[in-house]
C-alpha cells in the first residue's frame, strides 16, 4: 500500500477462516489466534480497525478485543498489570496477590502497577511501571512510586490497602 501511495484504513479480522490452533477450550485457543495473528501486527503499529468473530458471543469477543488492543498497547482502556514469573525467591502467592491487587485497582485507566515476588530482582525488572508492590520478607511487602521505594515492611494484609493510599496520595486515582 506504502509503494502503491494508497492511504486506506486497514481492517484486522479474526474470524473462523483463520484458525491456527485446535482445542478443546474453544476461547482460549481462539485467544491465542488473535493474539498471534492480530496481536503481532497492532505491536507493528498495523491496523485502524480490529474485529473480533469468533465466538458468537458479543460480550467475550469484545473483551477479547480490548484486552488485544491493551496488551499490544494500541489503545489503553484499563489497568497496565506487570507480573513477575516467580521462581524459588518468590515471597508470596504471585497469582492470588496479582488477582487482589487487579480487584482493588483494575478501573484505573492508564496507570501500569508492577507485582514483583522479590525485592532482589523485581525493582529492576518493573520496567515503566508508576507503582511497585514487591516482596521484601516473609509476608512483607514494599510499595514503590516508579523506581523509588516509598514504603517498607508492610505487612502483607494490609498491602493492598496501603497500595490504594499510595495511589490516592499520588492523585493517580479515581473512584471504581
Ligand atoms: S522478581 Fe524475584 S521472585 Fe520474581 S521471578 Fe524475578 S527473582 Fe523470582
Amino acid at each position: 500500500m506504502e509503494t502503491a501511495d494508497l492511504s486506506l484504513p486497514l481492517w484486522i479480522r479474526n474470524s473462523d477462516s483463520f484458525r491456527l490452533l485446535a482445542g478443546d477450550d474453544f476461547f482460549s485457543a481462539r485467544l491465542l489466534d488473535s493474539s498471534i495473528l492480530s496481536g503481532s501486527l497492532l505491536c507493528d503499529g498495523i491496523g485502524d480497525l480490529l474485529s473480533i468473530e469468533h465466538t458468537g458471543d458479543l460480550d467475550r469477543n469484545r473483551a477479547l478485543a480490548y484486552n488485544l488492543l491493551q496488551g499490544a498497547r494500541a489503545r489503553i482502556s484499563k489497568t497496565e498489570f506487570i507480573a513477575c514469573p516467580s521462581c524459588g525467591r518468590t515471597l508470596f502467592d504471585l497469582q492470588s496477590t496479582t488477582q487482589l491487587v487487579k480487584q482493588a485497582t483494575g478501573h484505573l485507566k492508564g496507570v501500569t502497577i508492577a507485582v514483583m515476588g522479590c525485592i532482589v530482582n523485581g525493582p529492576g525488572e518493573m520496567a515503566d511501571a508508576d507503582f511497585g508492590y514487591v516482596g521484601s520478607g516473609p509476608g512483607k511487602i514494599d510499595l514503590y512510586v516508579g523506581k523509588k521505594r516509598v514504603k517498607s515492611a508492610i505487612p502483607q494484609k494490609e498491602a493492598v490497602d496501603r497500595l490504594v493510599d499510595l495511589i490516592q496520595e499520588e492523585g493517580k486515582w479515581i473512584d471504581p
